[in-house]
């Protein structure tokens, strides 16, 4: 088999060697209920307390303002479920962007359909920036909350997080941020940000995957989302995923010790990357901001290229990516978020996500950059639109 270049840790990433030495015992002798008296359950229940406090140091967050839940999904559905209906009597309005996860834009779905939600979608601008001036002409009395992700899991884009904090805060809502791709890769000052409600998830910071947590402001009133024993602050019951958590612990403690050179590294490889692509494959779009993305992200349009092909025949030289296009039940939808940024479903079908690690070498991104070239020139001298683009009967719609 070929060595295997992984790109696609926006997706998941590897659990770190000392995450997973630092779970062990916590399944074979430390196997304690947290919540009984005899020695090894006060163990698990230390082991907890050490991760809580560890996370809550790098949000600059107090200990019992982070909830662990199964995961960033979960958190983002008890954000918008608990705080709708906290808050309800207030106003029904939830004001999102057209660029959230699945996980934020179905549950304003099913809070829209079933529990009388008024949702706004906000448009972004070409690079993925929502736009601050209609955010705040969306406000109304009965807005009470403002869910903006810190940064797109496609196409890498960052927020302007605080300014949406302040606006948020000005007009007394609440501010809720998607952070799962953020977390862990740029620093989140909850407070200077004004962050009410924080998602985050552990498999995408070199942590395990089924734990996640929600951080929520003190003061901010917010339902319990599973019902049950005392745990979490009688706010999220069922007996601690012990493991995950203390693996998040060490995860959340290692991505925030190596932040600065690892991302500075990472930011190195991404620009040169994204030269070399723009440089040398004729036809294609670098997609989200220039700059303000993500350290880890790659994305790109090849005009005249299915994005599925790419990523099958990229596969079978050992290279792991991602398409901006999710396959649903069979027929491929192009992605909202590739639509959202304006671009024609072609194109939007012809797109490659790449996410790098801190194990990613030049070498590996010279190899893929190579074989992406050779791979988009056989497709393209298949397609019969491209051929109608070289014999001049058509234009290109990039540029
Ligand atoms: C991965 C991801 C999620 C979901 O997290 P899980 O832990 O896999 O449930 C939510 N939001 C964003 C932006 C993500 O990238």
């Amino acid at each position: 088999m070929k060595p295997m270049i992984y790109l696609d840790n926006a997706a998941t990433t590897k659990t770190a060697p000392e995450v997973v030495d630092a779970m062990l015992p916590y399944f074979s002798e430390l196997y304690g209920n947290p919540s009984s008296i005899y020695t090894i359950a006060g163990k698990s229940k230390e082991a907890i307390t050490a991760s809580r406090e560890t996370i809550a140091g790098v949000l600059g967050a107090k200990p019992e303002e982070i909830y662990f839940t199964a995961g960033g999904s979960e958190a983002d559905n008890w954000a918008l479920k608990a705080a709708f209906e906290a808050y309800k009597g207030k106003g029904n309005h939830i004001i999102t962007t057209k660029i959230e996860h699945h996980a934020i834009l179905h549950t304003c779905e099913y809070l829209e359909k079933e529990r009388g939600a008024r949702i706004t979608y906000l448009d972004v601008d070409e690079d993925g920036v929502v736009k601050l001036d209609q955010l705040e002409n969306a406000i109304t009395p009965e807005t009470i909350l403002i869910s903006v992700m810190f940064a797109n899991n496609e196409i890498g884009t960052i927020q302007p997080i605080k300014e949406i904090g302040m606006i948020a805060r000005e007009h007394g809502i609440l501010f809720h941020t998607d952070a799962v791709q953020a977390f862990g890769q740029v620093p989140i000052p909850v407070d200077e940000y004004d962050i009410d409600m924080l998602s985050s998830s552990g498999h995408k910071i070199n942590g395990p995957k089924g734990i996640g947590f929600l951080y929520i402001r003190k003061g901010v009133k917010i339902r319990s989302f599973v019902h049950g024993g005392a745990q979490e602050r009688k706010r999220r019951a069922g007996t601690e995923n012990v493991p995950g958590i203390v693996g998040y612990g060490v995860a959340a403690r290692r991505a925030a010790e190596t932040m600065r050179e690892r991302t500075q590294k990472e930011i190195q490889l991404r620009d040169y990357m994204i030269q070399r692509i723009n440089a040398e494959v004729p036809n294609c779009k670098l997609n989200g901001h220039p700059s303000r993305r993500l350290p880890n992200n790659v994305n790109f349009s090849f005009e005249f290229v299915e994005g599925e092909s790419l990523l099958i025949m990229l596969d079978m030289e050992g290279i792991c990516a991602s398409s901006g296009s999710a396959c649903t039940s069979g027929s491929l939808d192009p992605s909202h978020v590739l639509l959202a940024i304006g671009l024609p479903h072609e194109i939007a079908h012809g797109s490659l996500r790449l996410t790098l690690s801190d194990e990613t070498t030049k070498e590996d991104i010279d190899f893929t950059v190579d074989k992406i070239k050779e791979i988009v020139k056989k497709l393209r001298a298949m397609s019969p639109l491209y051929e109608d683009f070289v014999a001049g009967k058509t234009k290109s719609m990039i540029q």
